[in-house]
């Protein structure tokens, strides 16, 4: 695995709070996965202390250590100072024999390192008293620095951390021939050993999870071991040093609140903003001596077991400090530190800076309208995306590093948008399922009505032909005449509904020629409105003056258009008025539509899917015939047209009837019918 913390595959959750809590802005938002950049991450732990999901994945350094072990130069464990505080379920003196349990040669405390350290700072103190000093034993604060702060980079502290100091000590005097481990609470220490300024000291870092892991695959019980002693050069009052403000009590340098000289500050955000404060003006603060940690304290690290508050972290460290701070254990110390304590503790720091593309005013706004962010006002702020305002990120969404679509009230916007046209697309499956059913139904009854339709027809025709050459046989004057009179009549009426029925059921011919529909309408308009039915109706038009021409069979339309005009006269007894539009529709194929809406008594919405069907009617026996909208429907159905309804009791009712333009070859007879039209 590269890099010392990764995205374990399908487990991330989109959540962004890893996008959030890194400081780096190391973590890139790839198909829904957040991925943690290697040349970026500056190792802090925060997206793998904060991931609800247990998606982040520290790199593993068993094997590493395991091969060590079965190595055959001596390996020597050294042991971070939070130790005490890292193991709730065990005192220090069981964690050293557990250690030791598992092949390490010896168990040395990094505390030692810590006392030189604090020693070295207080001289740096000394010596450069107007020199902004920033303390470099967070390896993640020194990544940061080199990364993201380089202009920072002469205010580091050319002094390695307690652990390398340690390993130096190992390295140079103590045991040079050893192999050295370090073991402790944080995962930037696995970057910080192979730095080159300090590369080669220590040959590897386990976290206190890991040394965990080997002793429940060695079979090892730490709390079932007797309480050891640890080896090495011993510490003092440098214990105290993972707990926040230990260097300063390390180092004897005192932090006073009515003093500006020395600052403590530890946490993502404190760091970020007086690295920033820093970075754009270096006089900004008085601050000559900054002690900044990425955790609160080691004691916080990120692989420490958090069973315990940060309080009882804290306790755990003091109680410790207190009970093996005794003369004898000074004297000792005192004689390390003689010994030890002239060890070169000088590092250096290189620029690792990584400059990041700067997109234009116009391309973040552009990558803001992505997500319907056109004004300052559509910029919610709200953080959902893991960074503090939008415009941040448009810029990471630029820089490669978010995706544009991680905008929860743009997705929640999408999520409406997209339920209402998915309301819409069913509204209109069910829509079109319902005319579906209708027109098949009509279509069945089409057929039969076809059927009893022909066969009435002949012995009709035979009815009326015998009927009428008897009634002309007859003298005038005779009295049967009249009975045959009625006879003819009623047969006349009989051929009428027989032709109505067959007209419904598309048994007639279209004769199709060049058909002006808006001429048609007048015409049609011209010739009923003498009629009485019309008296109290007025007519409106709405006729597009660019309608083409279309092939049809006039005679039909008109027909059509009759039925229409006659219901809608009958719907308003009272007088109203019937407007007629015409309109060019090129929609699913060049046509026209023609709509004729009446401001009549509207027509209920139980009788709508009944319209079309024979016989249907309201009105009294006598008046209606229930046959002019299944006649008018079948007369469009020929024409390859569609026929719809929309209606509002007591408000009117409007036909809308569309025609294609032209007529598919074998249903347009070419021919072009003489006559009015
Ligand atoms: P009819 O007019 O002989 O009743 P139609 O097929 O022409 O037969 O019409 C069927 C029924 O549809 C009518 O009886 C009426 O209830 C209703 N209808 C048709 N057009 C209208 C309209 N414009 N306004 C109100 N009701 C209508
Ligand atoms: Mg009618």
């Amino acid at each position: 695995m590269a890099g010392v913390v990764r995205t374990i595959p399908d487990k991330c959750r989109r959540c962004y709070t890893c996008v959030r809590y890194c400081p780096a802005k190391a973590i890139k938002v790839e198909e829904g996965q957040a991925k943690v950049i290697e040349e970026r991450c500056i190792g802090c732990g925060n997206c793998y202390k904060v991931c609800a999901q247990s998606a982040k994945e520290i790199k593993s350094s068993v094997a590493e250590v395991r091969d060590l072990l079965a190595g055959p130069a001596p390996v020597l464990a050294c042991l971070a100072p939070s130790f005490p505080a890292a193991f709730p379920d065990l005192i220090p003196g069981q964690i050293a024999s557990a250690v030791r349990a598992l092949g390490f040669a010896e168990v040395l405390e990094v505390a030692f390192g810590a006392e030189l350290v604090g020693r070295a700072y207080a001289r740096l103190a000394r010596e450069r008293p107007d020199h902004l000093v920033i303390t470099t034993p967070c390896p993640a604060l020194v990544a940061y620095v080199e990364k993201y702060a380089p202009s920072l980079l002469p205010n580091l502290a050319p002094i390695v951390s307690p652990a390398i100091a340690l390993g130096r000590v190992i390295r140079e005097k103590y045991r040079p021939e050893a192999r050295v481990v370090f073991i402790g609470p944080c995962i930037a220490k696995k970057q910080e050993i192979d730095e080159p300024s300090v590369a080669g000291v220590i040959d590897a870092a386990l976290t206190y999870l890991e040394l965990r892991q080997m002793w429940d695959e060695a079979g090892i019980d730490p709390a079932s071991l007797p309480p050891g002693a640890f080896d090495g050069p011993p510490p003092a009052i440098g214990r105290i040093f993972p707990v926040s403000g230990g260097l300063l009590k390390t180092a004897m340098l005192r932090g006073d609140v009515l003093e500006n000289d020395i600052l403590v500050t530890e946490g993502r955000d404190n760091v970020l903003e007086i690295l920033k404060t820093l970075r754009s003006d270096r006089d900004a603060l008085e601050v000559r001596f900054l002690d900044v940690l990425f955790c609160e304290g080691c004691i916080d690290g990120p692989a420490m077991d958090d069973r315990l508050s940060i309080f009882a972290r804290k306790e755990r460290v003091a109680n410790y400090v207190r009970s093996t701070c005794t003369p004898e254990a000074r004297a000792s110390f005192e004689a390390a530190l003689e010994e030890y304590g002239s060890i070169d503790l000088s590092r250096t720091f290189c620029d690792r800076s990584i400059a990041l593309p700067v997109p234009t005013e116009e391309e973040i706004a552009e990558i803001l309208r992505q997500t319907n962010k056109f004004t300052r006002e559509d910029e919610l702020n709200c953080g959902a995306c893991g960074y503090d305002t939008c415009r941040e990120k448009a810029i990471a969404v630029y820089q490669g590093l978010a995706e544009a679509q991680m905008c929860l009230p743009y997705l929640i916007d999408q999520l409406e948008e997209n339920v209402a046209k998915l309301k819409l697309f069913q509204r209109e499956l069910r829509e079109t399922q319902d005319q579906l059913i209708q027109s098949e139904k009509l279509a069945s009854m089409g057929q039969l009505a076809a059927g009893v339709a022909h066969e009435i027809n002949n012995p009709l025709g035979s009815v009326l032909l015998y009927a009428d050459l008897l009634y002309r046989e007859l003298p005038s004057g005779d009295p049967r005449r009249d009975d045959l009179r009625l006879i003819l009549d009623e047969a006349r009426r009989c051929k009428s509904i027989v032709q109505a029925l067959l007209n419904f059921a598309r048994q007639n011919k279209v004769l199709a020629q060049a058909t002006d529909v808006n001429r048609l309408c007048r015409e049609t308009v011209e010739e009923v409105e003498r009629l009485p039915l019309f008296e109290k109706v007025r007519f409106l038009w709405q006729l597009d003056p660019e309608l083409p021409v279309i092939r049809a069979d006039p005679a039909q339309l008109r027909q059509m258009l009759i039925n229409l005009l006659n219901n809608a006269a009958e719907a308003m007894p009272e007088g109203g008025t019937v407007t007629i539009s015409t309109r060019h529709v090129s929609a699913g194929g060049d046509g026209v539509e023609i709509s004729i809406a009446d401001t009549g008594c509207g027509i209920p919405e139980e009788n709508l899917p009944k319209l079309f069907t024979p016989f249907f009617t309201t009105k009294p026996i006598g008046q209606g015939t229930g046959l002019g909208l299944a006649i008018s429907y079948g007369i469009v159905k020929m024409h390859r047209g569609s026929i719809d309804v929309q209606s509002k009791v007591g408000v009117g009712t409007t036909f809308v009837i569309r025609l294609p333009a032209t007529l598919p070859v074998g249903e347009d007879t070419g021919e072009v019918a003489g006559g009015r039209i």
